[in-house]
């Protein structure tokens, strides 16, 4: 298949913003799309080019591609740089130089899909010395084969930069309606395997009977089940009496598997952490008891295995990014692992299981020790009871309890009604940074004000809510600059975009309606409680979730 018409395909996505439009435009490509590209053409829709669960990564940044740019199209990087600027986007910056250039060009073979993803994956492979000169090979020679519209989206796939506004909603809806199969099934194929193009092929071949027999399987990471909030332990008893009450841990949530090949650690976001944290791979391969499982837990960060007081949770971030100093880092930032679920045991799919049922053969299948161990319930159907199980938890400085129905399922990917947090706090908002400012004198090397967005989770387009510019320290103003700068898709003066990546979690006074921003509302005083490094754009809080806020 040639990559000009996926090309042509995402221009005209990009020209609508109707999510009836853009599903049936999707359906009809899926339709020609032959099997073994499948796969590839719907990661490509969704601006990815490997599955989430992948380790693989381009590793490309701006610079290197207006080096390849620059290159291809015998203009300076400043000439790329200038274009940049004035386009506002290096996609449409390229294909601009492309145009001039391929006057004089004669094309000998076209591009092709396959051919963008061999060389992709072939890139993502290379490491060491002379890498970056042949990453720039391999994208040149895409760049040279393609037409210059192919450029513009070569170009933001690579810098996943792609924004084209299709949404996992939209592509699920494409693939039932042109296989003819329940969306629903699909949906539940995704959270399991965490890859549409793998469960678009089982909807092609097997269709609803295919769909239905997707299992759990060890080392390949399924989406978590989210938790609801609650107000209060009344409304959690009106859902379910009994309820089970947990304490709520204070870390990231880890799913641990346990299979033919060892033990596998994954975040929420179906990050692999196996490496960062060896002394837990070594306590779950000794006291998981069974062939193979897959558990569900808290991973927390506390001051000693003697004294288990959680600690602040960029503890455990700086676990989760160092890739070096391992052993040293045991040491200083010990953790333990809180286990609450088990969605898998030796060949069986638990999910369908009520939760006290799974909790009981978590009991038997795990021997938990003082860094590995089963959460701390109740179950209770008496709100005074459960209260004083909330206020011990806080005193010893958890967030709060979680509840849960004991007889219900796990539903992998959803934020059914299954599960409730109480949180001694005020609710806060996690938030993406769209845009920031650069500061002014002793802050000129950082970005200062930082533009917040809510996502809007069927268009995939981010709706502004205000500016933070207070409250952050020093070190903090560093480190999210930090983590901003390589994200910066354009500059004007001091104003930045930043491409969508980092989440914020950030309290404020009041929210107030304002035109001012996108999302027509605006926080008053917003200030930074933490980075969340576990959560991605698609964890950040919606319109829906602000406006329930207000309606509170
Ligand atoms: P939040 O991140 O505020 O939406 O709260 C939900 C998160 O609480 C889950 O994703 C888990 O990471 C975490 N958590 C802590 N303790 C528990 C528990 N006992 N059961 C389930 N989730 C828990």
């Amino acid at each position: 298949m040639f990559f000009s018409r996926l090309a042509q395909l995402f221009e005209l996505l990009e020209k609508t913003s109707s999510r009836l439009e853009m599903t049936s435009m999707i359906s009809d490509f899926i339709s020609e799309t032959p099997n073994e590209l499948l796969p590839t053409v719907l990661l490509f829709l969704r601006g990815r080019v490997f599955p989430l669960w992948s380790e693989k990564e381009l590793g490309i940044g701006d610079k290197l591609m207006i080096k390849a740019i620059s290159g291809i199209t015998s203009s300076s990087e400043l000439e790329v740089e200038e274009n940049i600027r004035i386009k506002g986007d290096i996609g449409l910056a390229a294909e601009e130089l492309l145009l001039k250039k391929t006057q004089t060009t004669l094309f000998t073979e076209k591009l092709t899909v396959e051919k963008v993803h061999t060389n992709l994956v072939k890139l993502a492979d290379l490491s060491g010395k002379k890498s970056q000169e042949r990453k720039i090979g391999y994208i040149s020679e895409m760049l040279s084969m393609g037409e210059p519209l192919e450029g513009r989206y070569l170009v933001r796939l690579i810098l996943e930069q792609l924004r084209l506004g299709v949404g996992e909603g939209t592509v699920r809806d494409a693939i039932a309606s042109v296989f003819d199969v329940d969306a629903d099934l699909v949906e539940r194929g995704r959270s399991l395997r965490c890859d549409l193009g793998e469960v678009a092929m089982i909807a092609r071949i097997d269709g609803n009977k295919g769909l239905k027999e997707i299992s759990m399987e060890p080392g390949r990471p399924i989406e978590v089940m989210l938790a609801q909030k609650a107000e209060n332990i009344d409304e959690v008893l009106k859902k379910s009496n009994p309820s089970v009450f947990e304490i709520k841990y204070d870390g990231i949530r880890v799913q641990i598997h346990k299979g033919g090949d060892g033990i596998f650690l994954y975040t929420r976001r179906l990050e692999n952490v196996t490496k960062q944290f060896p002394e837990i791979v070594s306590v779950a391969k000794e006291k998981i008891k069974s062939k193979s499982a897959i558990v569900e837990g808290e991973l927390v960060a506390i001051l000693s295995r003697e004294d288990r007081h959680p600690r602040p949770f960029q503890n455990l971030s700086k676990r989760i990014k160092s890739e070096y100093r391992i052993t040293e880092l045991v040491e200083q930032i010990p953790v333990e692992v809180n286990l609450f679920d088990i969605l898998y045991l030796d060949g069986r799919d638990l999910s369908g299981e009520g939760f006290l049922r799974r909790r009981k053969l978590l009991e038997n299948v795990v021997e938990g020790v003082d860094n590995f161990r089963l959460s701390e319930y109740i179950i209770s159907g008496d709100a005074s009871e459960a209260d004083v199980f909330y206020r011990k938890a806080i005193e010893l400085g958890h967030e709060g309890i979680m509840a849960k129905n004991p007889d219900a399922p796990y539903q992998a990917g959803s934020r059914v009604g299954y599960m409730y947090k109480l949180k001694h706090v005020m609710e806060t908002l996690d938030l993406v940074v769209v845009g920031a400012t650069w500061g002014e004198g002793r802050r000129a090397h950082w970005m200062s004000s930082f533009l917040l967005a809510l996502l809007d989770r069927d268009s995939g387009d981010y709706l502004t809510v205000g500016r933070m510019a207070t409250g952050l320290s020093d070190e903090q103003f560093r480190e999210i600059t930090s983590l901003l700068k390589p994200l910066v898709l354009n500059q004007v003066g001091k104003e930045v975009e930043i491409k969508p990546e980092v989440v914020l979690e950030v309290a404020y006074n009041e929210i107030q309606e304002s035109s001012k921003y996108g999302s027509g509302f605006a926080l008053r005083f917003p200030r930074l409680v933490r980075i969340r490094y576990d959560k991605g754009v698609d964890d950040a809080d919606s319109l829906e979730r602000l406006r329930n806020l207000i309606s509170q």
